[in-house]
């Protein structure tokens, strides 16, 4: 007998064609049978009539290595459906902590990883120690992490030795599991790194069958030269690349989604292996110190406090941005657009503009921001708006651009539900669906679902995730296309997604009638050895 029958919905398979009624059978974790009309017997069957029936969606870049150790049920991901998320992104992982390292690198993460423990750690200790969660997972190894153990945040090209010992620990990384490296080139420390030691590192993982994701050196001014940048790891180690929550930043740069996407289309028709992914929102998210010019963070978190106290800093930092922009994020209009997300420690600012902080303490934007720095000890994280809406849409609507929320999995209650973080954590994949697909009808449903599914899967090399058929493994949503959404808004982050009745993972039943049953069947996903 089959442990499950999802009896009487319309099936979206993920492959992108349209849908059809069928019955959907699980048994010991698998998909059984796919039929028009099920005979098959089964301890528990769930009425899906009325409502779609479509693979576990895939969460292809997210941050929620920092929070699933605090929130294993994945709330806020869980609930929209997502079945499989893609951590330790832009560079950024908790492992490999050396011996002596676990202080700076937690110092480091900490406007990403407020609430985290850091211990000393190697990679594959991490990765057995991984909690049980709700969803599944693949880890990968960031670039940032191992130039911290290896040659901290000095701003210079990594030695002969220095090099050899990153690639040492990446391979050990990837023995133990790391699905591949991911990078974040536009920031400290490592925008110190130029193309020779990224592609030494892409040798790496090319050896070991694994893949490269990346945060692109620069997403406003500079934004070809870095999506080129990206393409050249593919064309010169044939490794694949994914290119993360692919947008333009700052008013100068609006307009440019159409000639982005046909340069990476371009790459893609010549064989080149590539992919992106994005979120669909005019606003991002990062530590407030990632916005300043990069010499700032030269030599690590306490020179940093240290020299945004001074006045001469301050008149440099004020010159050059008026001259470039916001590092990574180009010029915005005013202060008016960058935000307070989370600051550990001063929680009662969360939500206020610096254009308001500003004027309240009746300083300068500028002075306004080094003093929050300064105060919150380099952990603010603040939102930007900074693309334009016309440039999301088009990026976000792509057929073969994939779908990242770049967020963490939260809960609304318990430590993960502080300070006013994106809506995306919590709405990212429910925003396609409810406000893209049926309130704007930018694509269709199956479309839609396609890039969250099948298209993630075949992107990140999974064989058996991410297309609904016979053989698969059983990551099932179902959900209401007439309901689905997201309710959370900048000012109300901490709010599900609707609409979405029933979620199994590796055939366990996590969501069941809208509420979450506790399970945690989820596992860490280990990419095959290599050929
Ligand atoms: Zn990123």
């Amino acid at each position: 007998m089959d442990d499950l029958l999802i009896r009487g919905g319309h099936l979206i398979d993920g492959t992108g064609a349209p849908g059809r009624d069928a019955d959907v059978s699980v048994q010991a974790g698998r998909v059984v049978a796919v039929e028009r009309r099920s005979t098959r017997p089964a301890h528990r069957e769930i009425d899906a009539r009325g409502q779609v029936v479509a693979p576990g969606l895939i969460d292809i870049h997210t941050h929620s290595d920092f929070t699933l150790p605090l929130n294993p049920r994945a709330e806020s991901k869980i609930r929209q459906g997502v079945t499989l998320e893609v951590a330790g992104n832009c560079g950024f992982s908790a492992a490999p902590a050396l011996p002596g390292r676990a202080g700076v690198l937690r110092e480091y993460l900490a406007s990403s990883a407020p609430w985290l423990e850091f211990a000393e750690t190697s990679f594959a200790d991490y990765v057995a120690g991984f909690p049980r969660t709700a969803v599944n997972v693949i880890l990968q190894v960031g670039h940032h992490t191992l130039r911290i153990m290896t040659a901290g945040m000095e701003a210079r090209p990594v030695t002969a030795a220095e090099l050899a010992a990153m690639e040492r620990l990446l391979a050990e990384a990837l023995a133990a599991g790391a699905w591949g490296l991911s990078s974040g080139l536009f920031t400290a420390p490592g925008c110190y790194a130029d193309a020779a030691e990224i592609h030494a590192l892409a040798r790496v993982l090319r050896r070991h069958g694994a893949a490269y994701a990346s945060h692109i050196r620069d997403e406003a001014n500079s934004v070809d030269v870095a999506v080129a940048e990206a393409i050249a790891v593919a064309e010169a180690t044939g490794v694949h690349v994914q290119i993360a929550h692919l947008k333009l930043s700052g008013v100068d740069n609006w307009g440019g989604a159409a000639r982005l996407l046909d340069t990476l289309a371009a790459a893609r028709r010549r064989g080149l292996p590539v992919d992106c992914d994005a979120y669909p929102y005019d606003t991002a998210t990062n530590p407030l110190r990632n916005l300043l010019p990069r010499f700032v963070m030269e030599g690590g978190i306490p020179a940093m406090l240290e020299r945004l106290g001074r006045r001469e800093v301050r008149e440099r930092l004020r010159a050059e941005i008026a001259r470039e922009g916001l590092t990574n994020f180009g010029r915005i209009p005013s202060w008016d657009v960058v935000r307070v997300a989370v600051s550990p420690h001063l929680p009662q600012e969360a939500g206020r503009t610096f254009g308001e902080l500003a004027k309240h303490r009746r300083v300068d934007p500028l002075d306004a921001v080094c003093d929050f720095i300064v105060a919150d000890r380099g952990e603010t994280r603040i939102l930007i708006t900074s693309m334009s809406d016309a440039d999301v849409r088009r990026i976000s609507t792509a057929p073969w651009v994939t779908v990242g929320s770049d967020g963490n999995a939260l809960a609304t209650s318990g430590v993960t539900s502080q300070g006013k973080p994106h809506p995306r954590y919590y709405g990212t994949h429910a925003r396609m669906l409810g406000s893209y697909v049926r309130d704007l009808g930018l694509l269709t449903l199956e479309a839609a679902i396609h890039k969250m599914t099948g298209a993630s899967a075949a992107a990140l090399g999974l064989a058996d995730r991410g297309v609904l058929r016979e053989g698969a493994w059983a990551d099932v949503t179902v959900l209401d296309p007439a309901r689905v959404g997201e309710r959370g808004t900048y000012d109300d982050p901490h709010r599900y997604a609707v609409g979405v009745s029933t979620v199994v993972v590796n055939g366990t039943v996590v969501i069941d009638g809208g509420d979450h049953t506790g399970a945690l069947p989820g596992r860490v996903l280990r990419r095959a050895a290599a050929a």
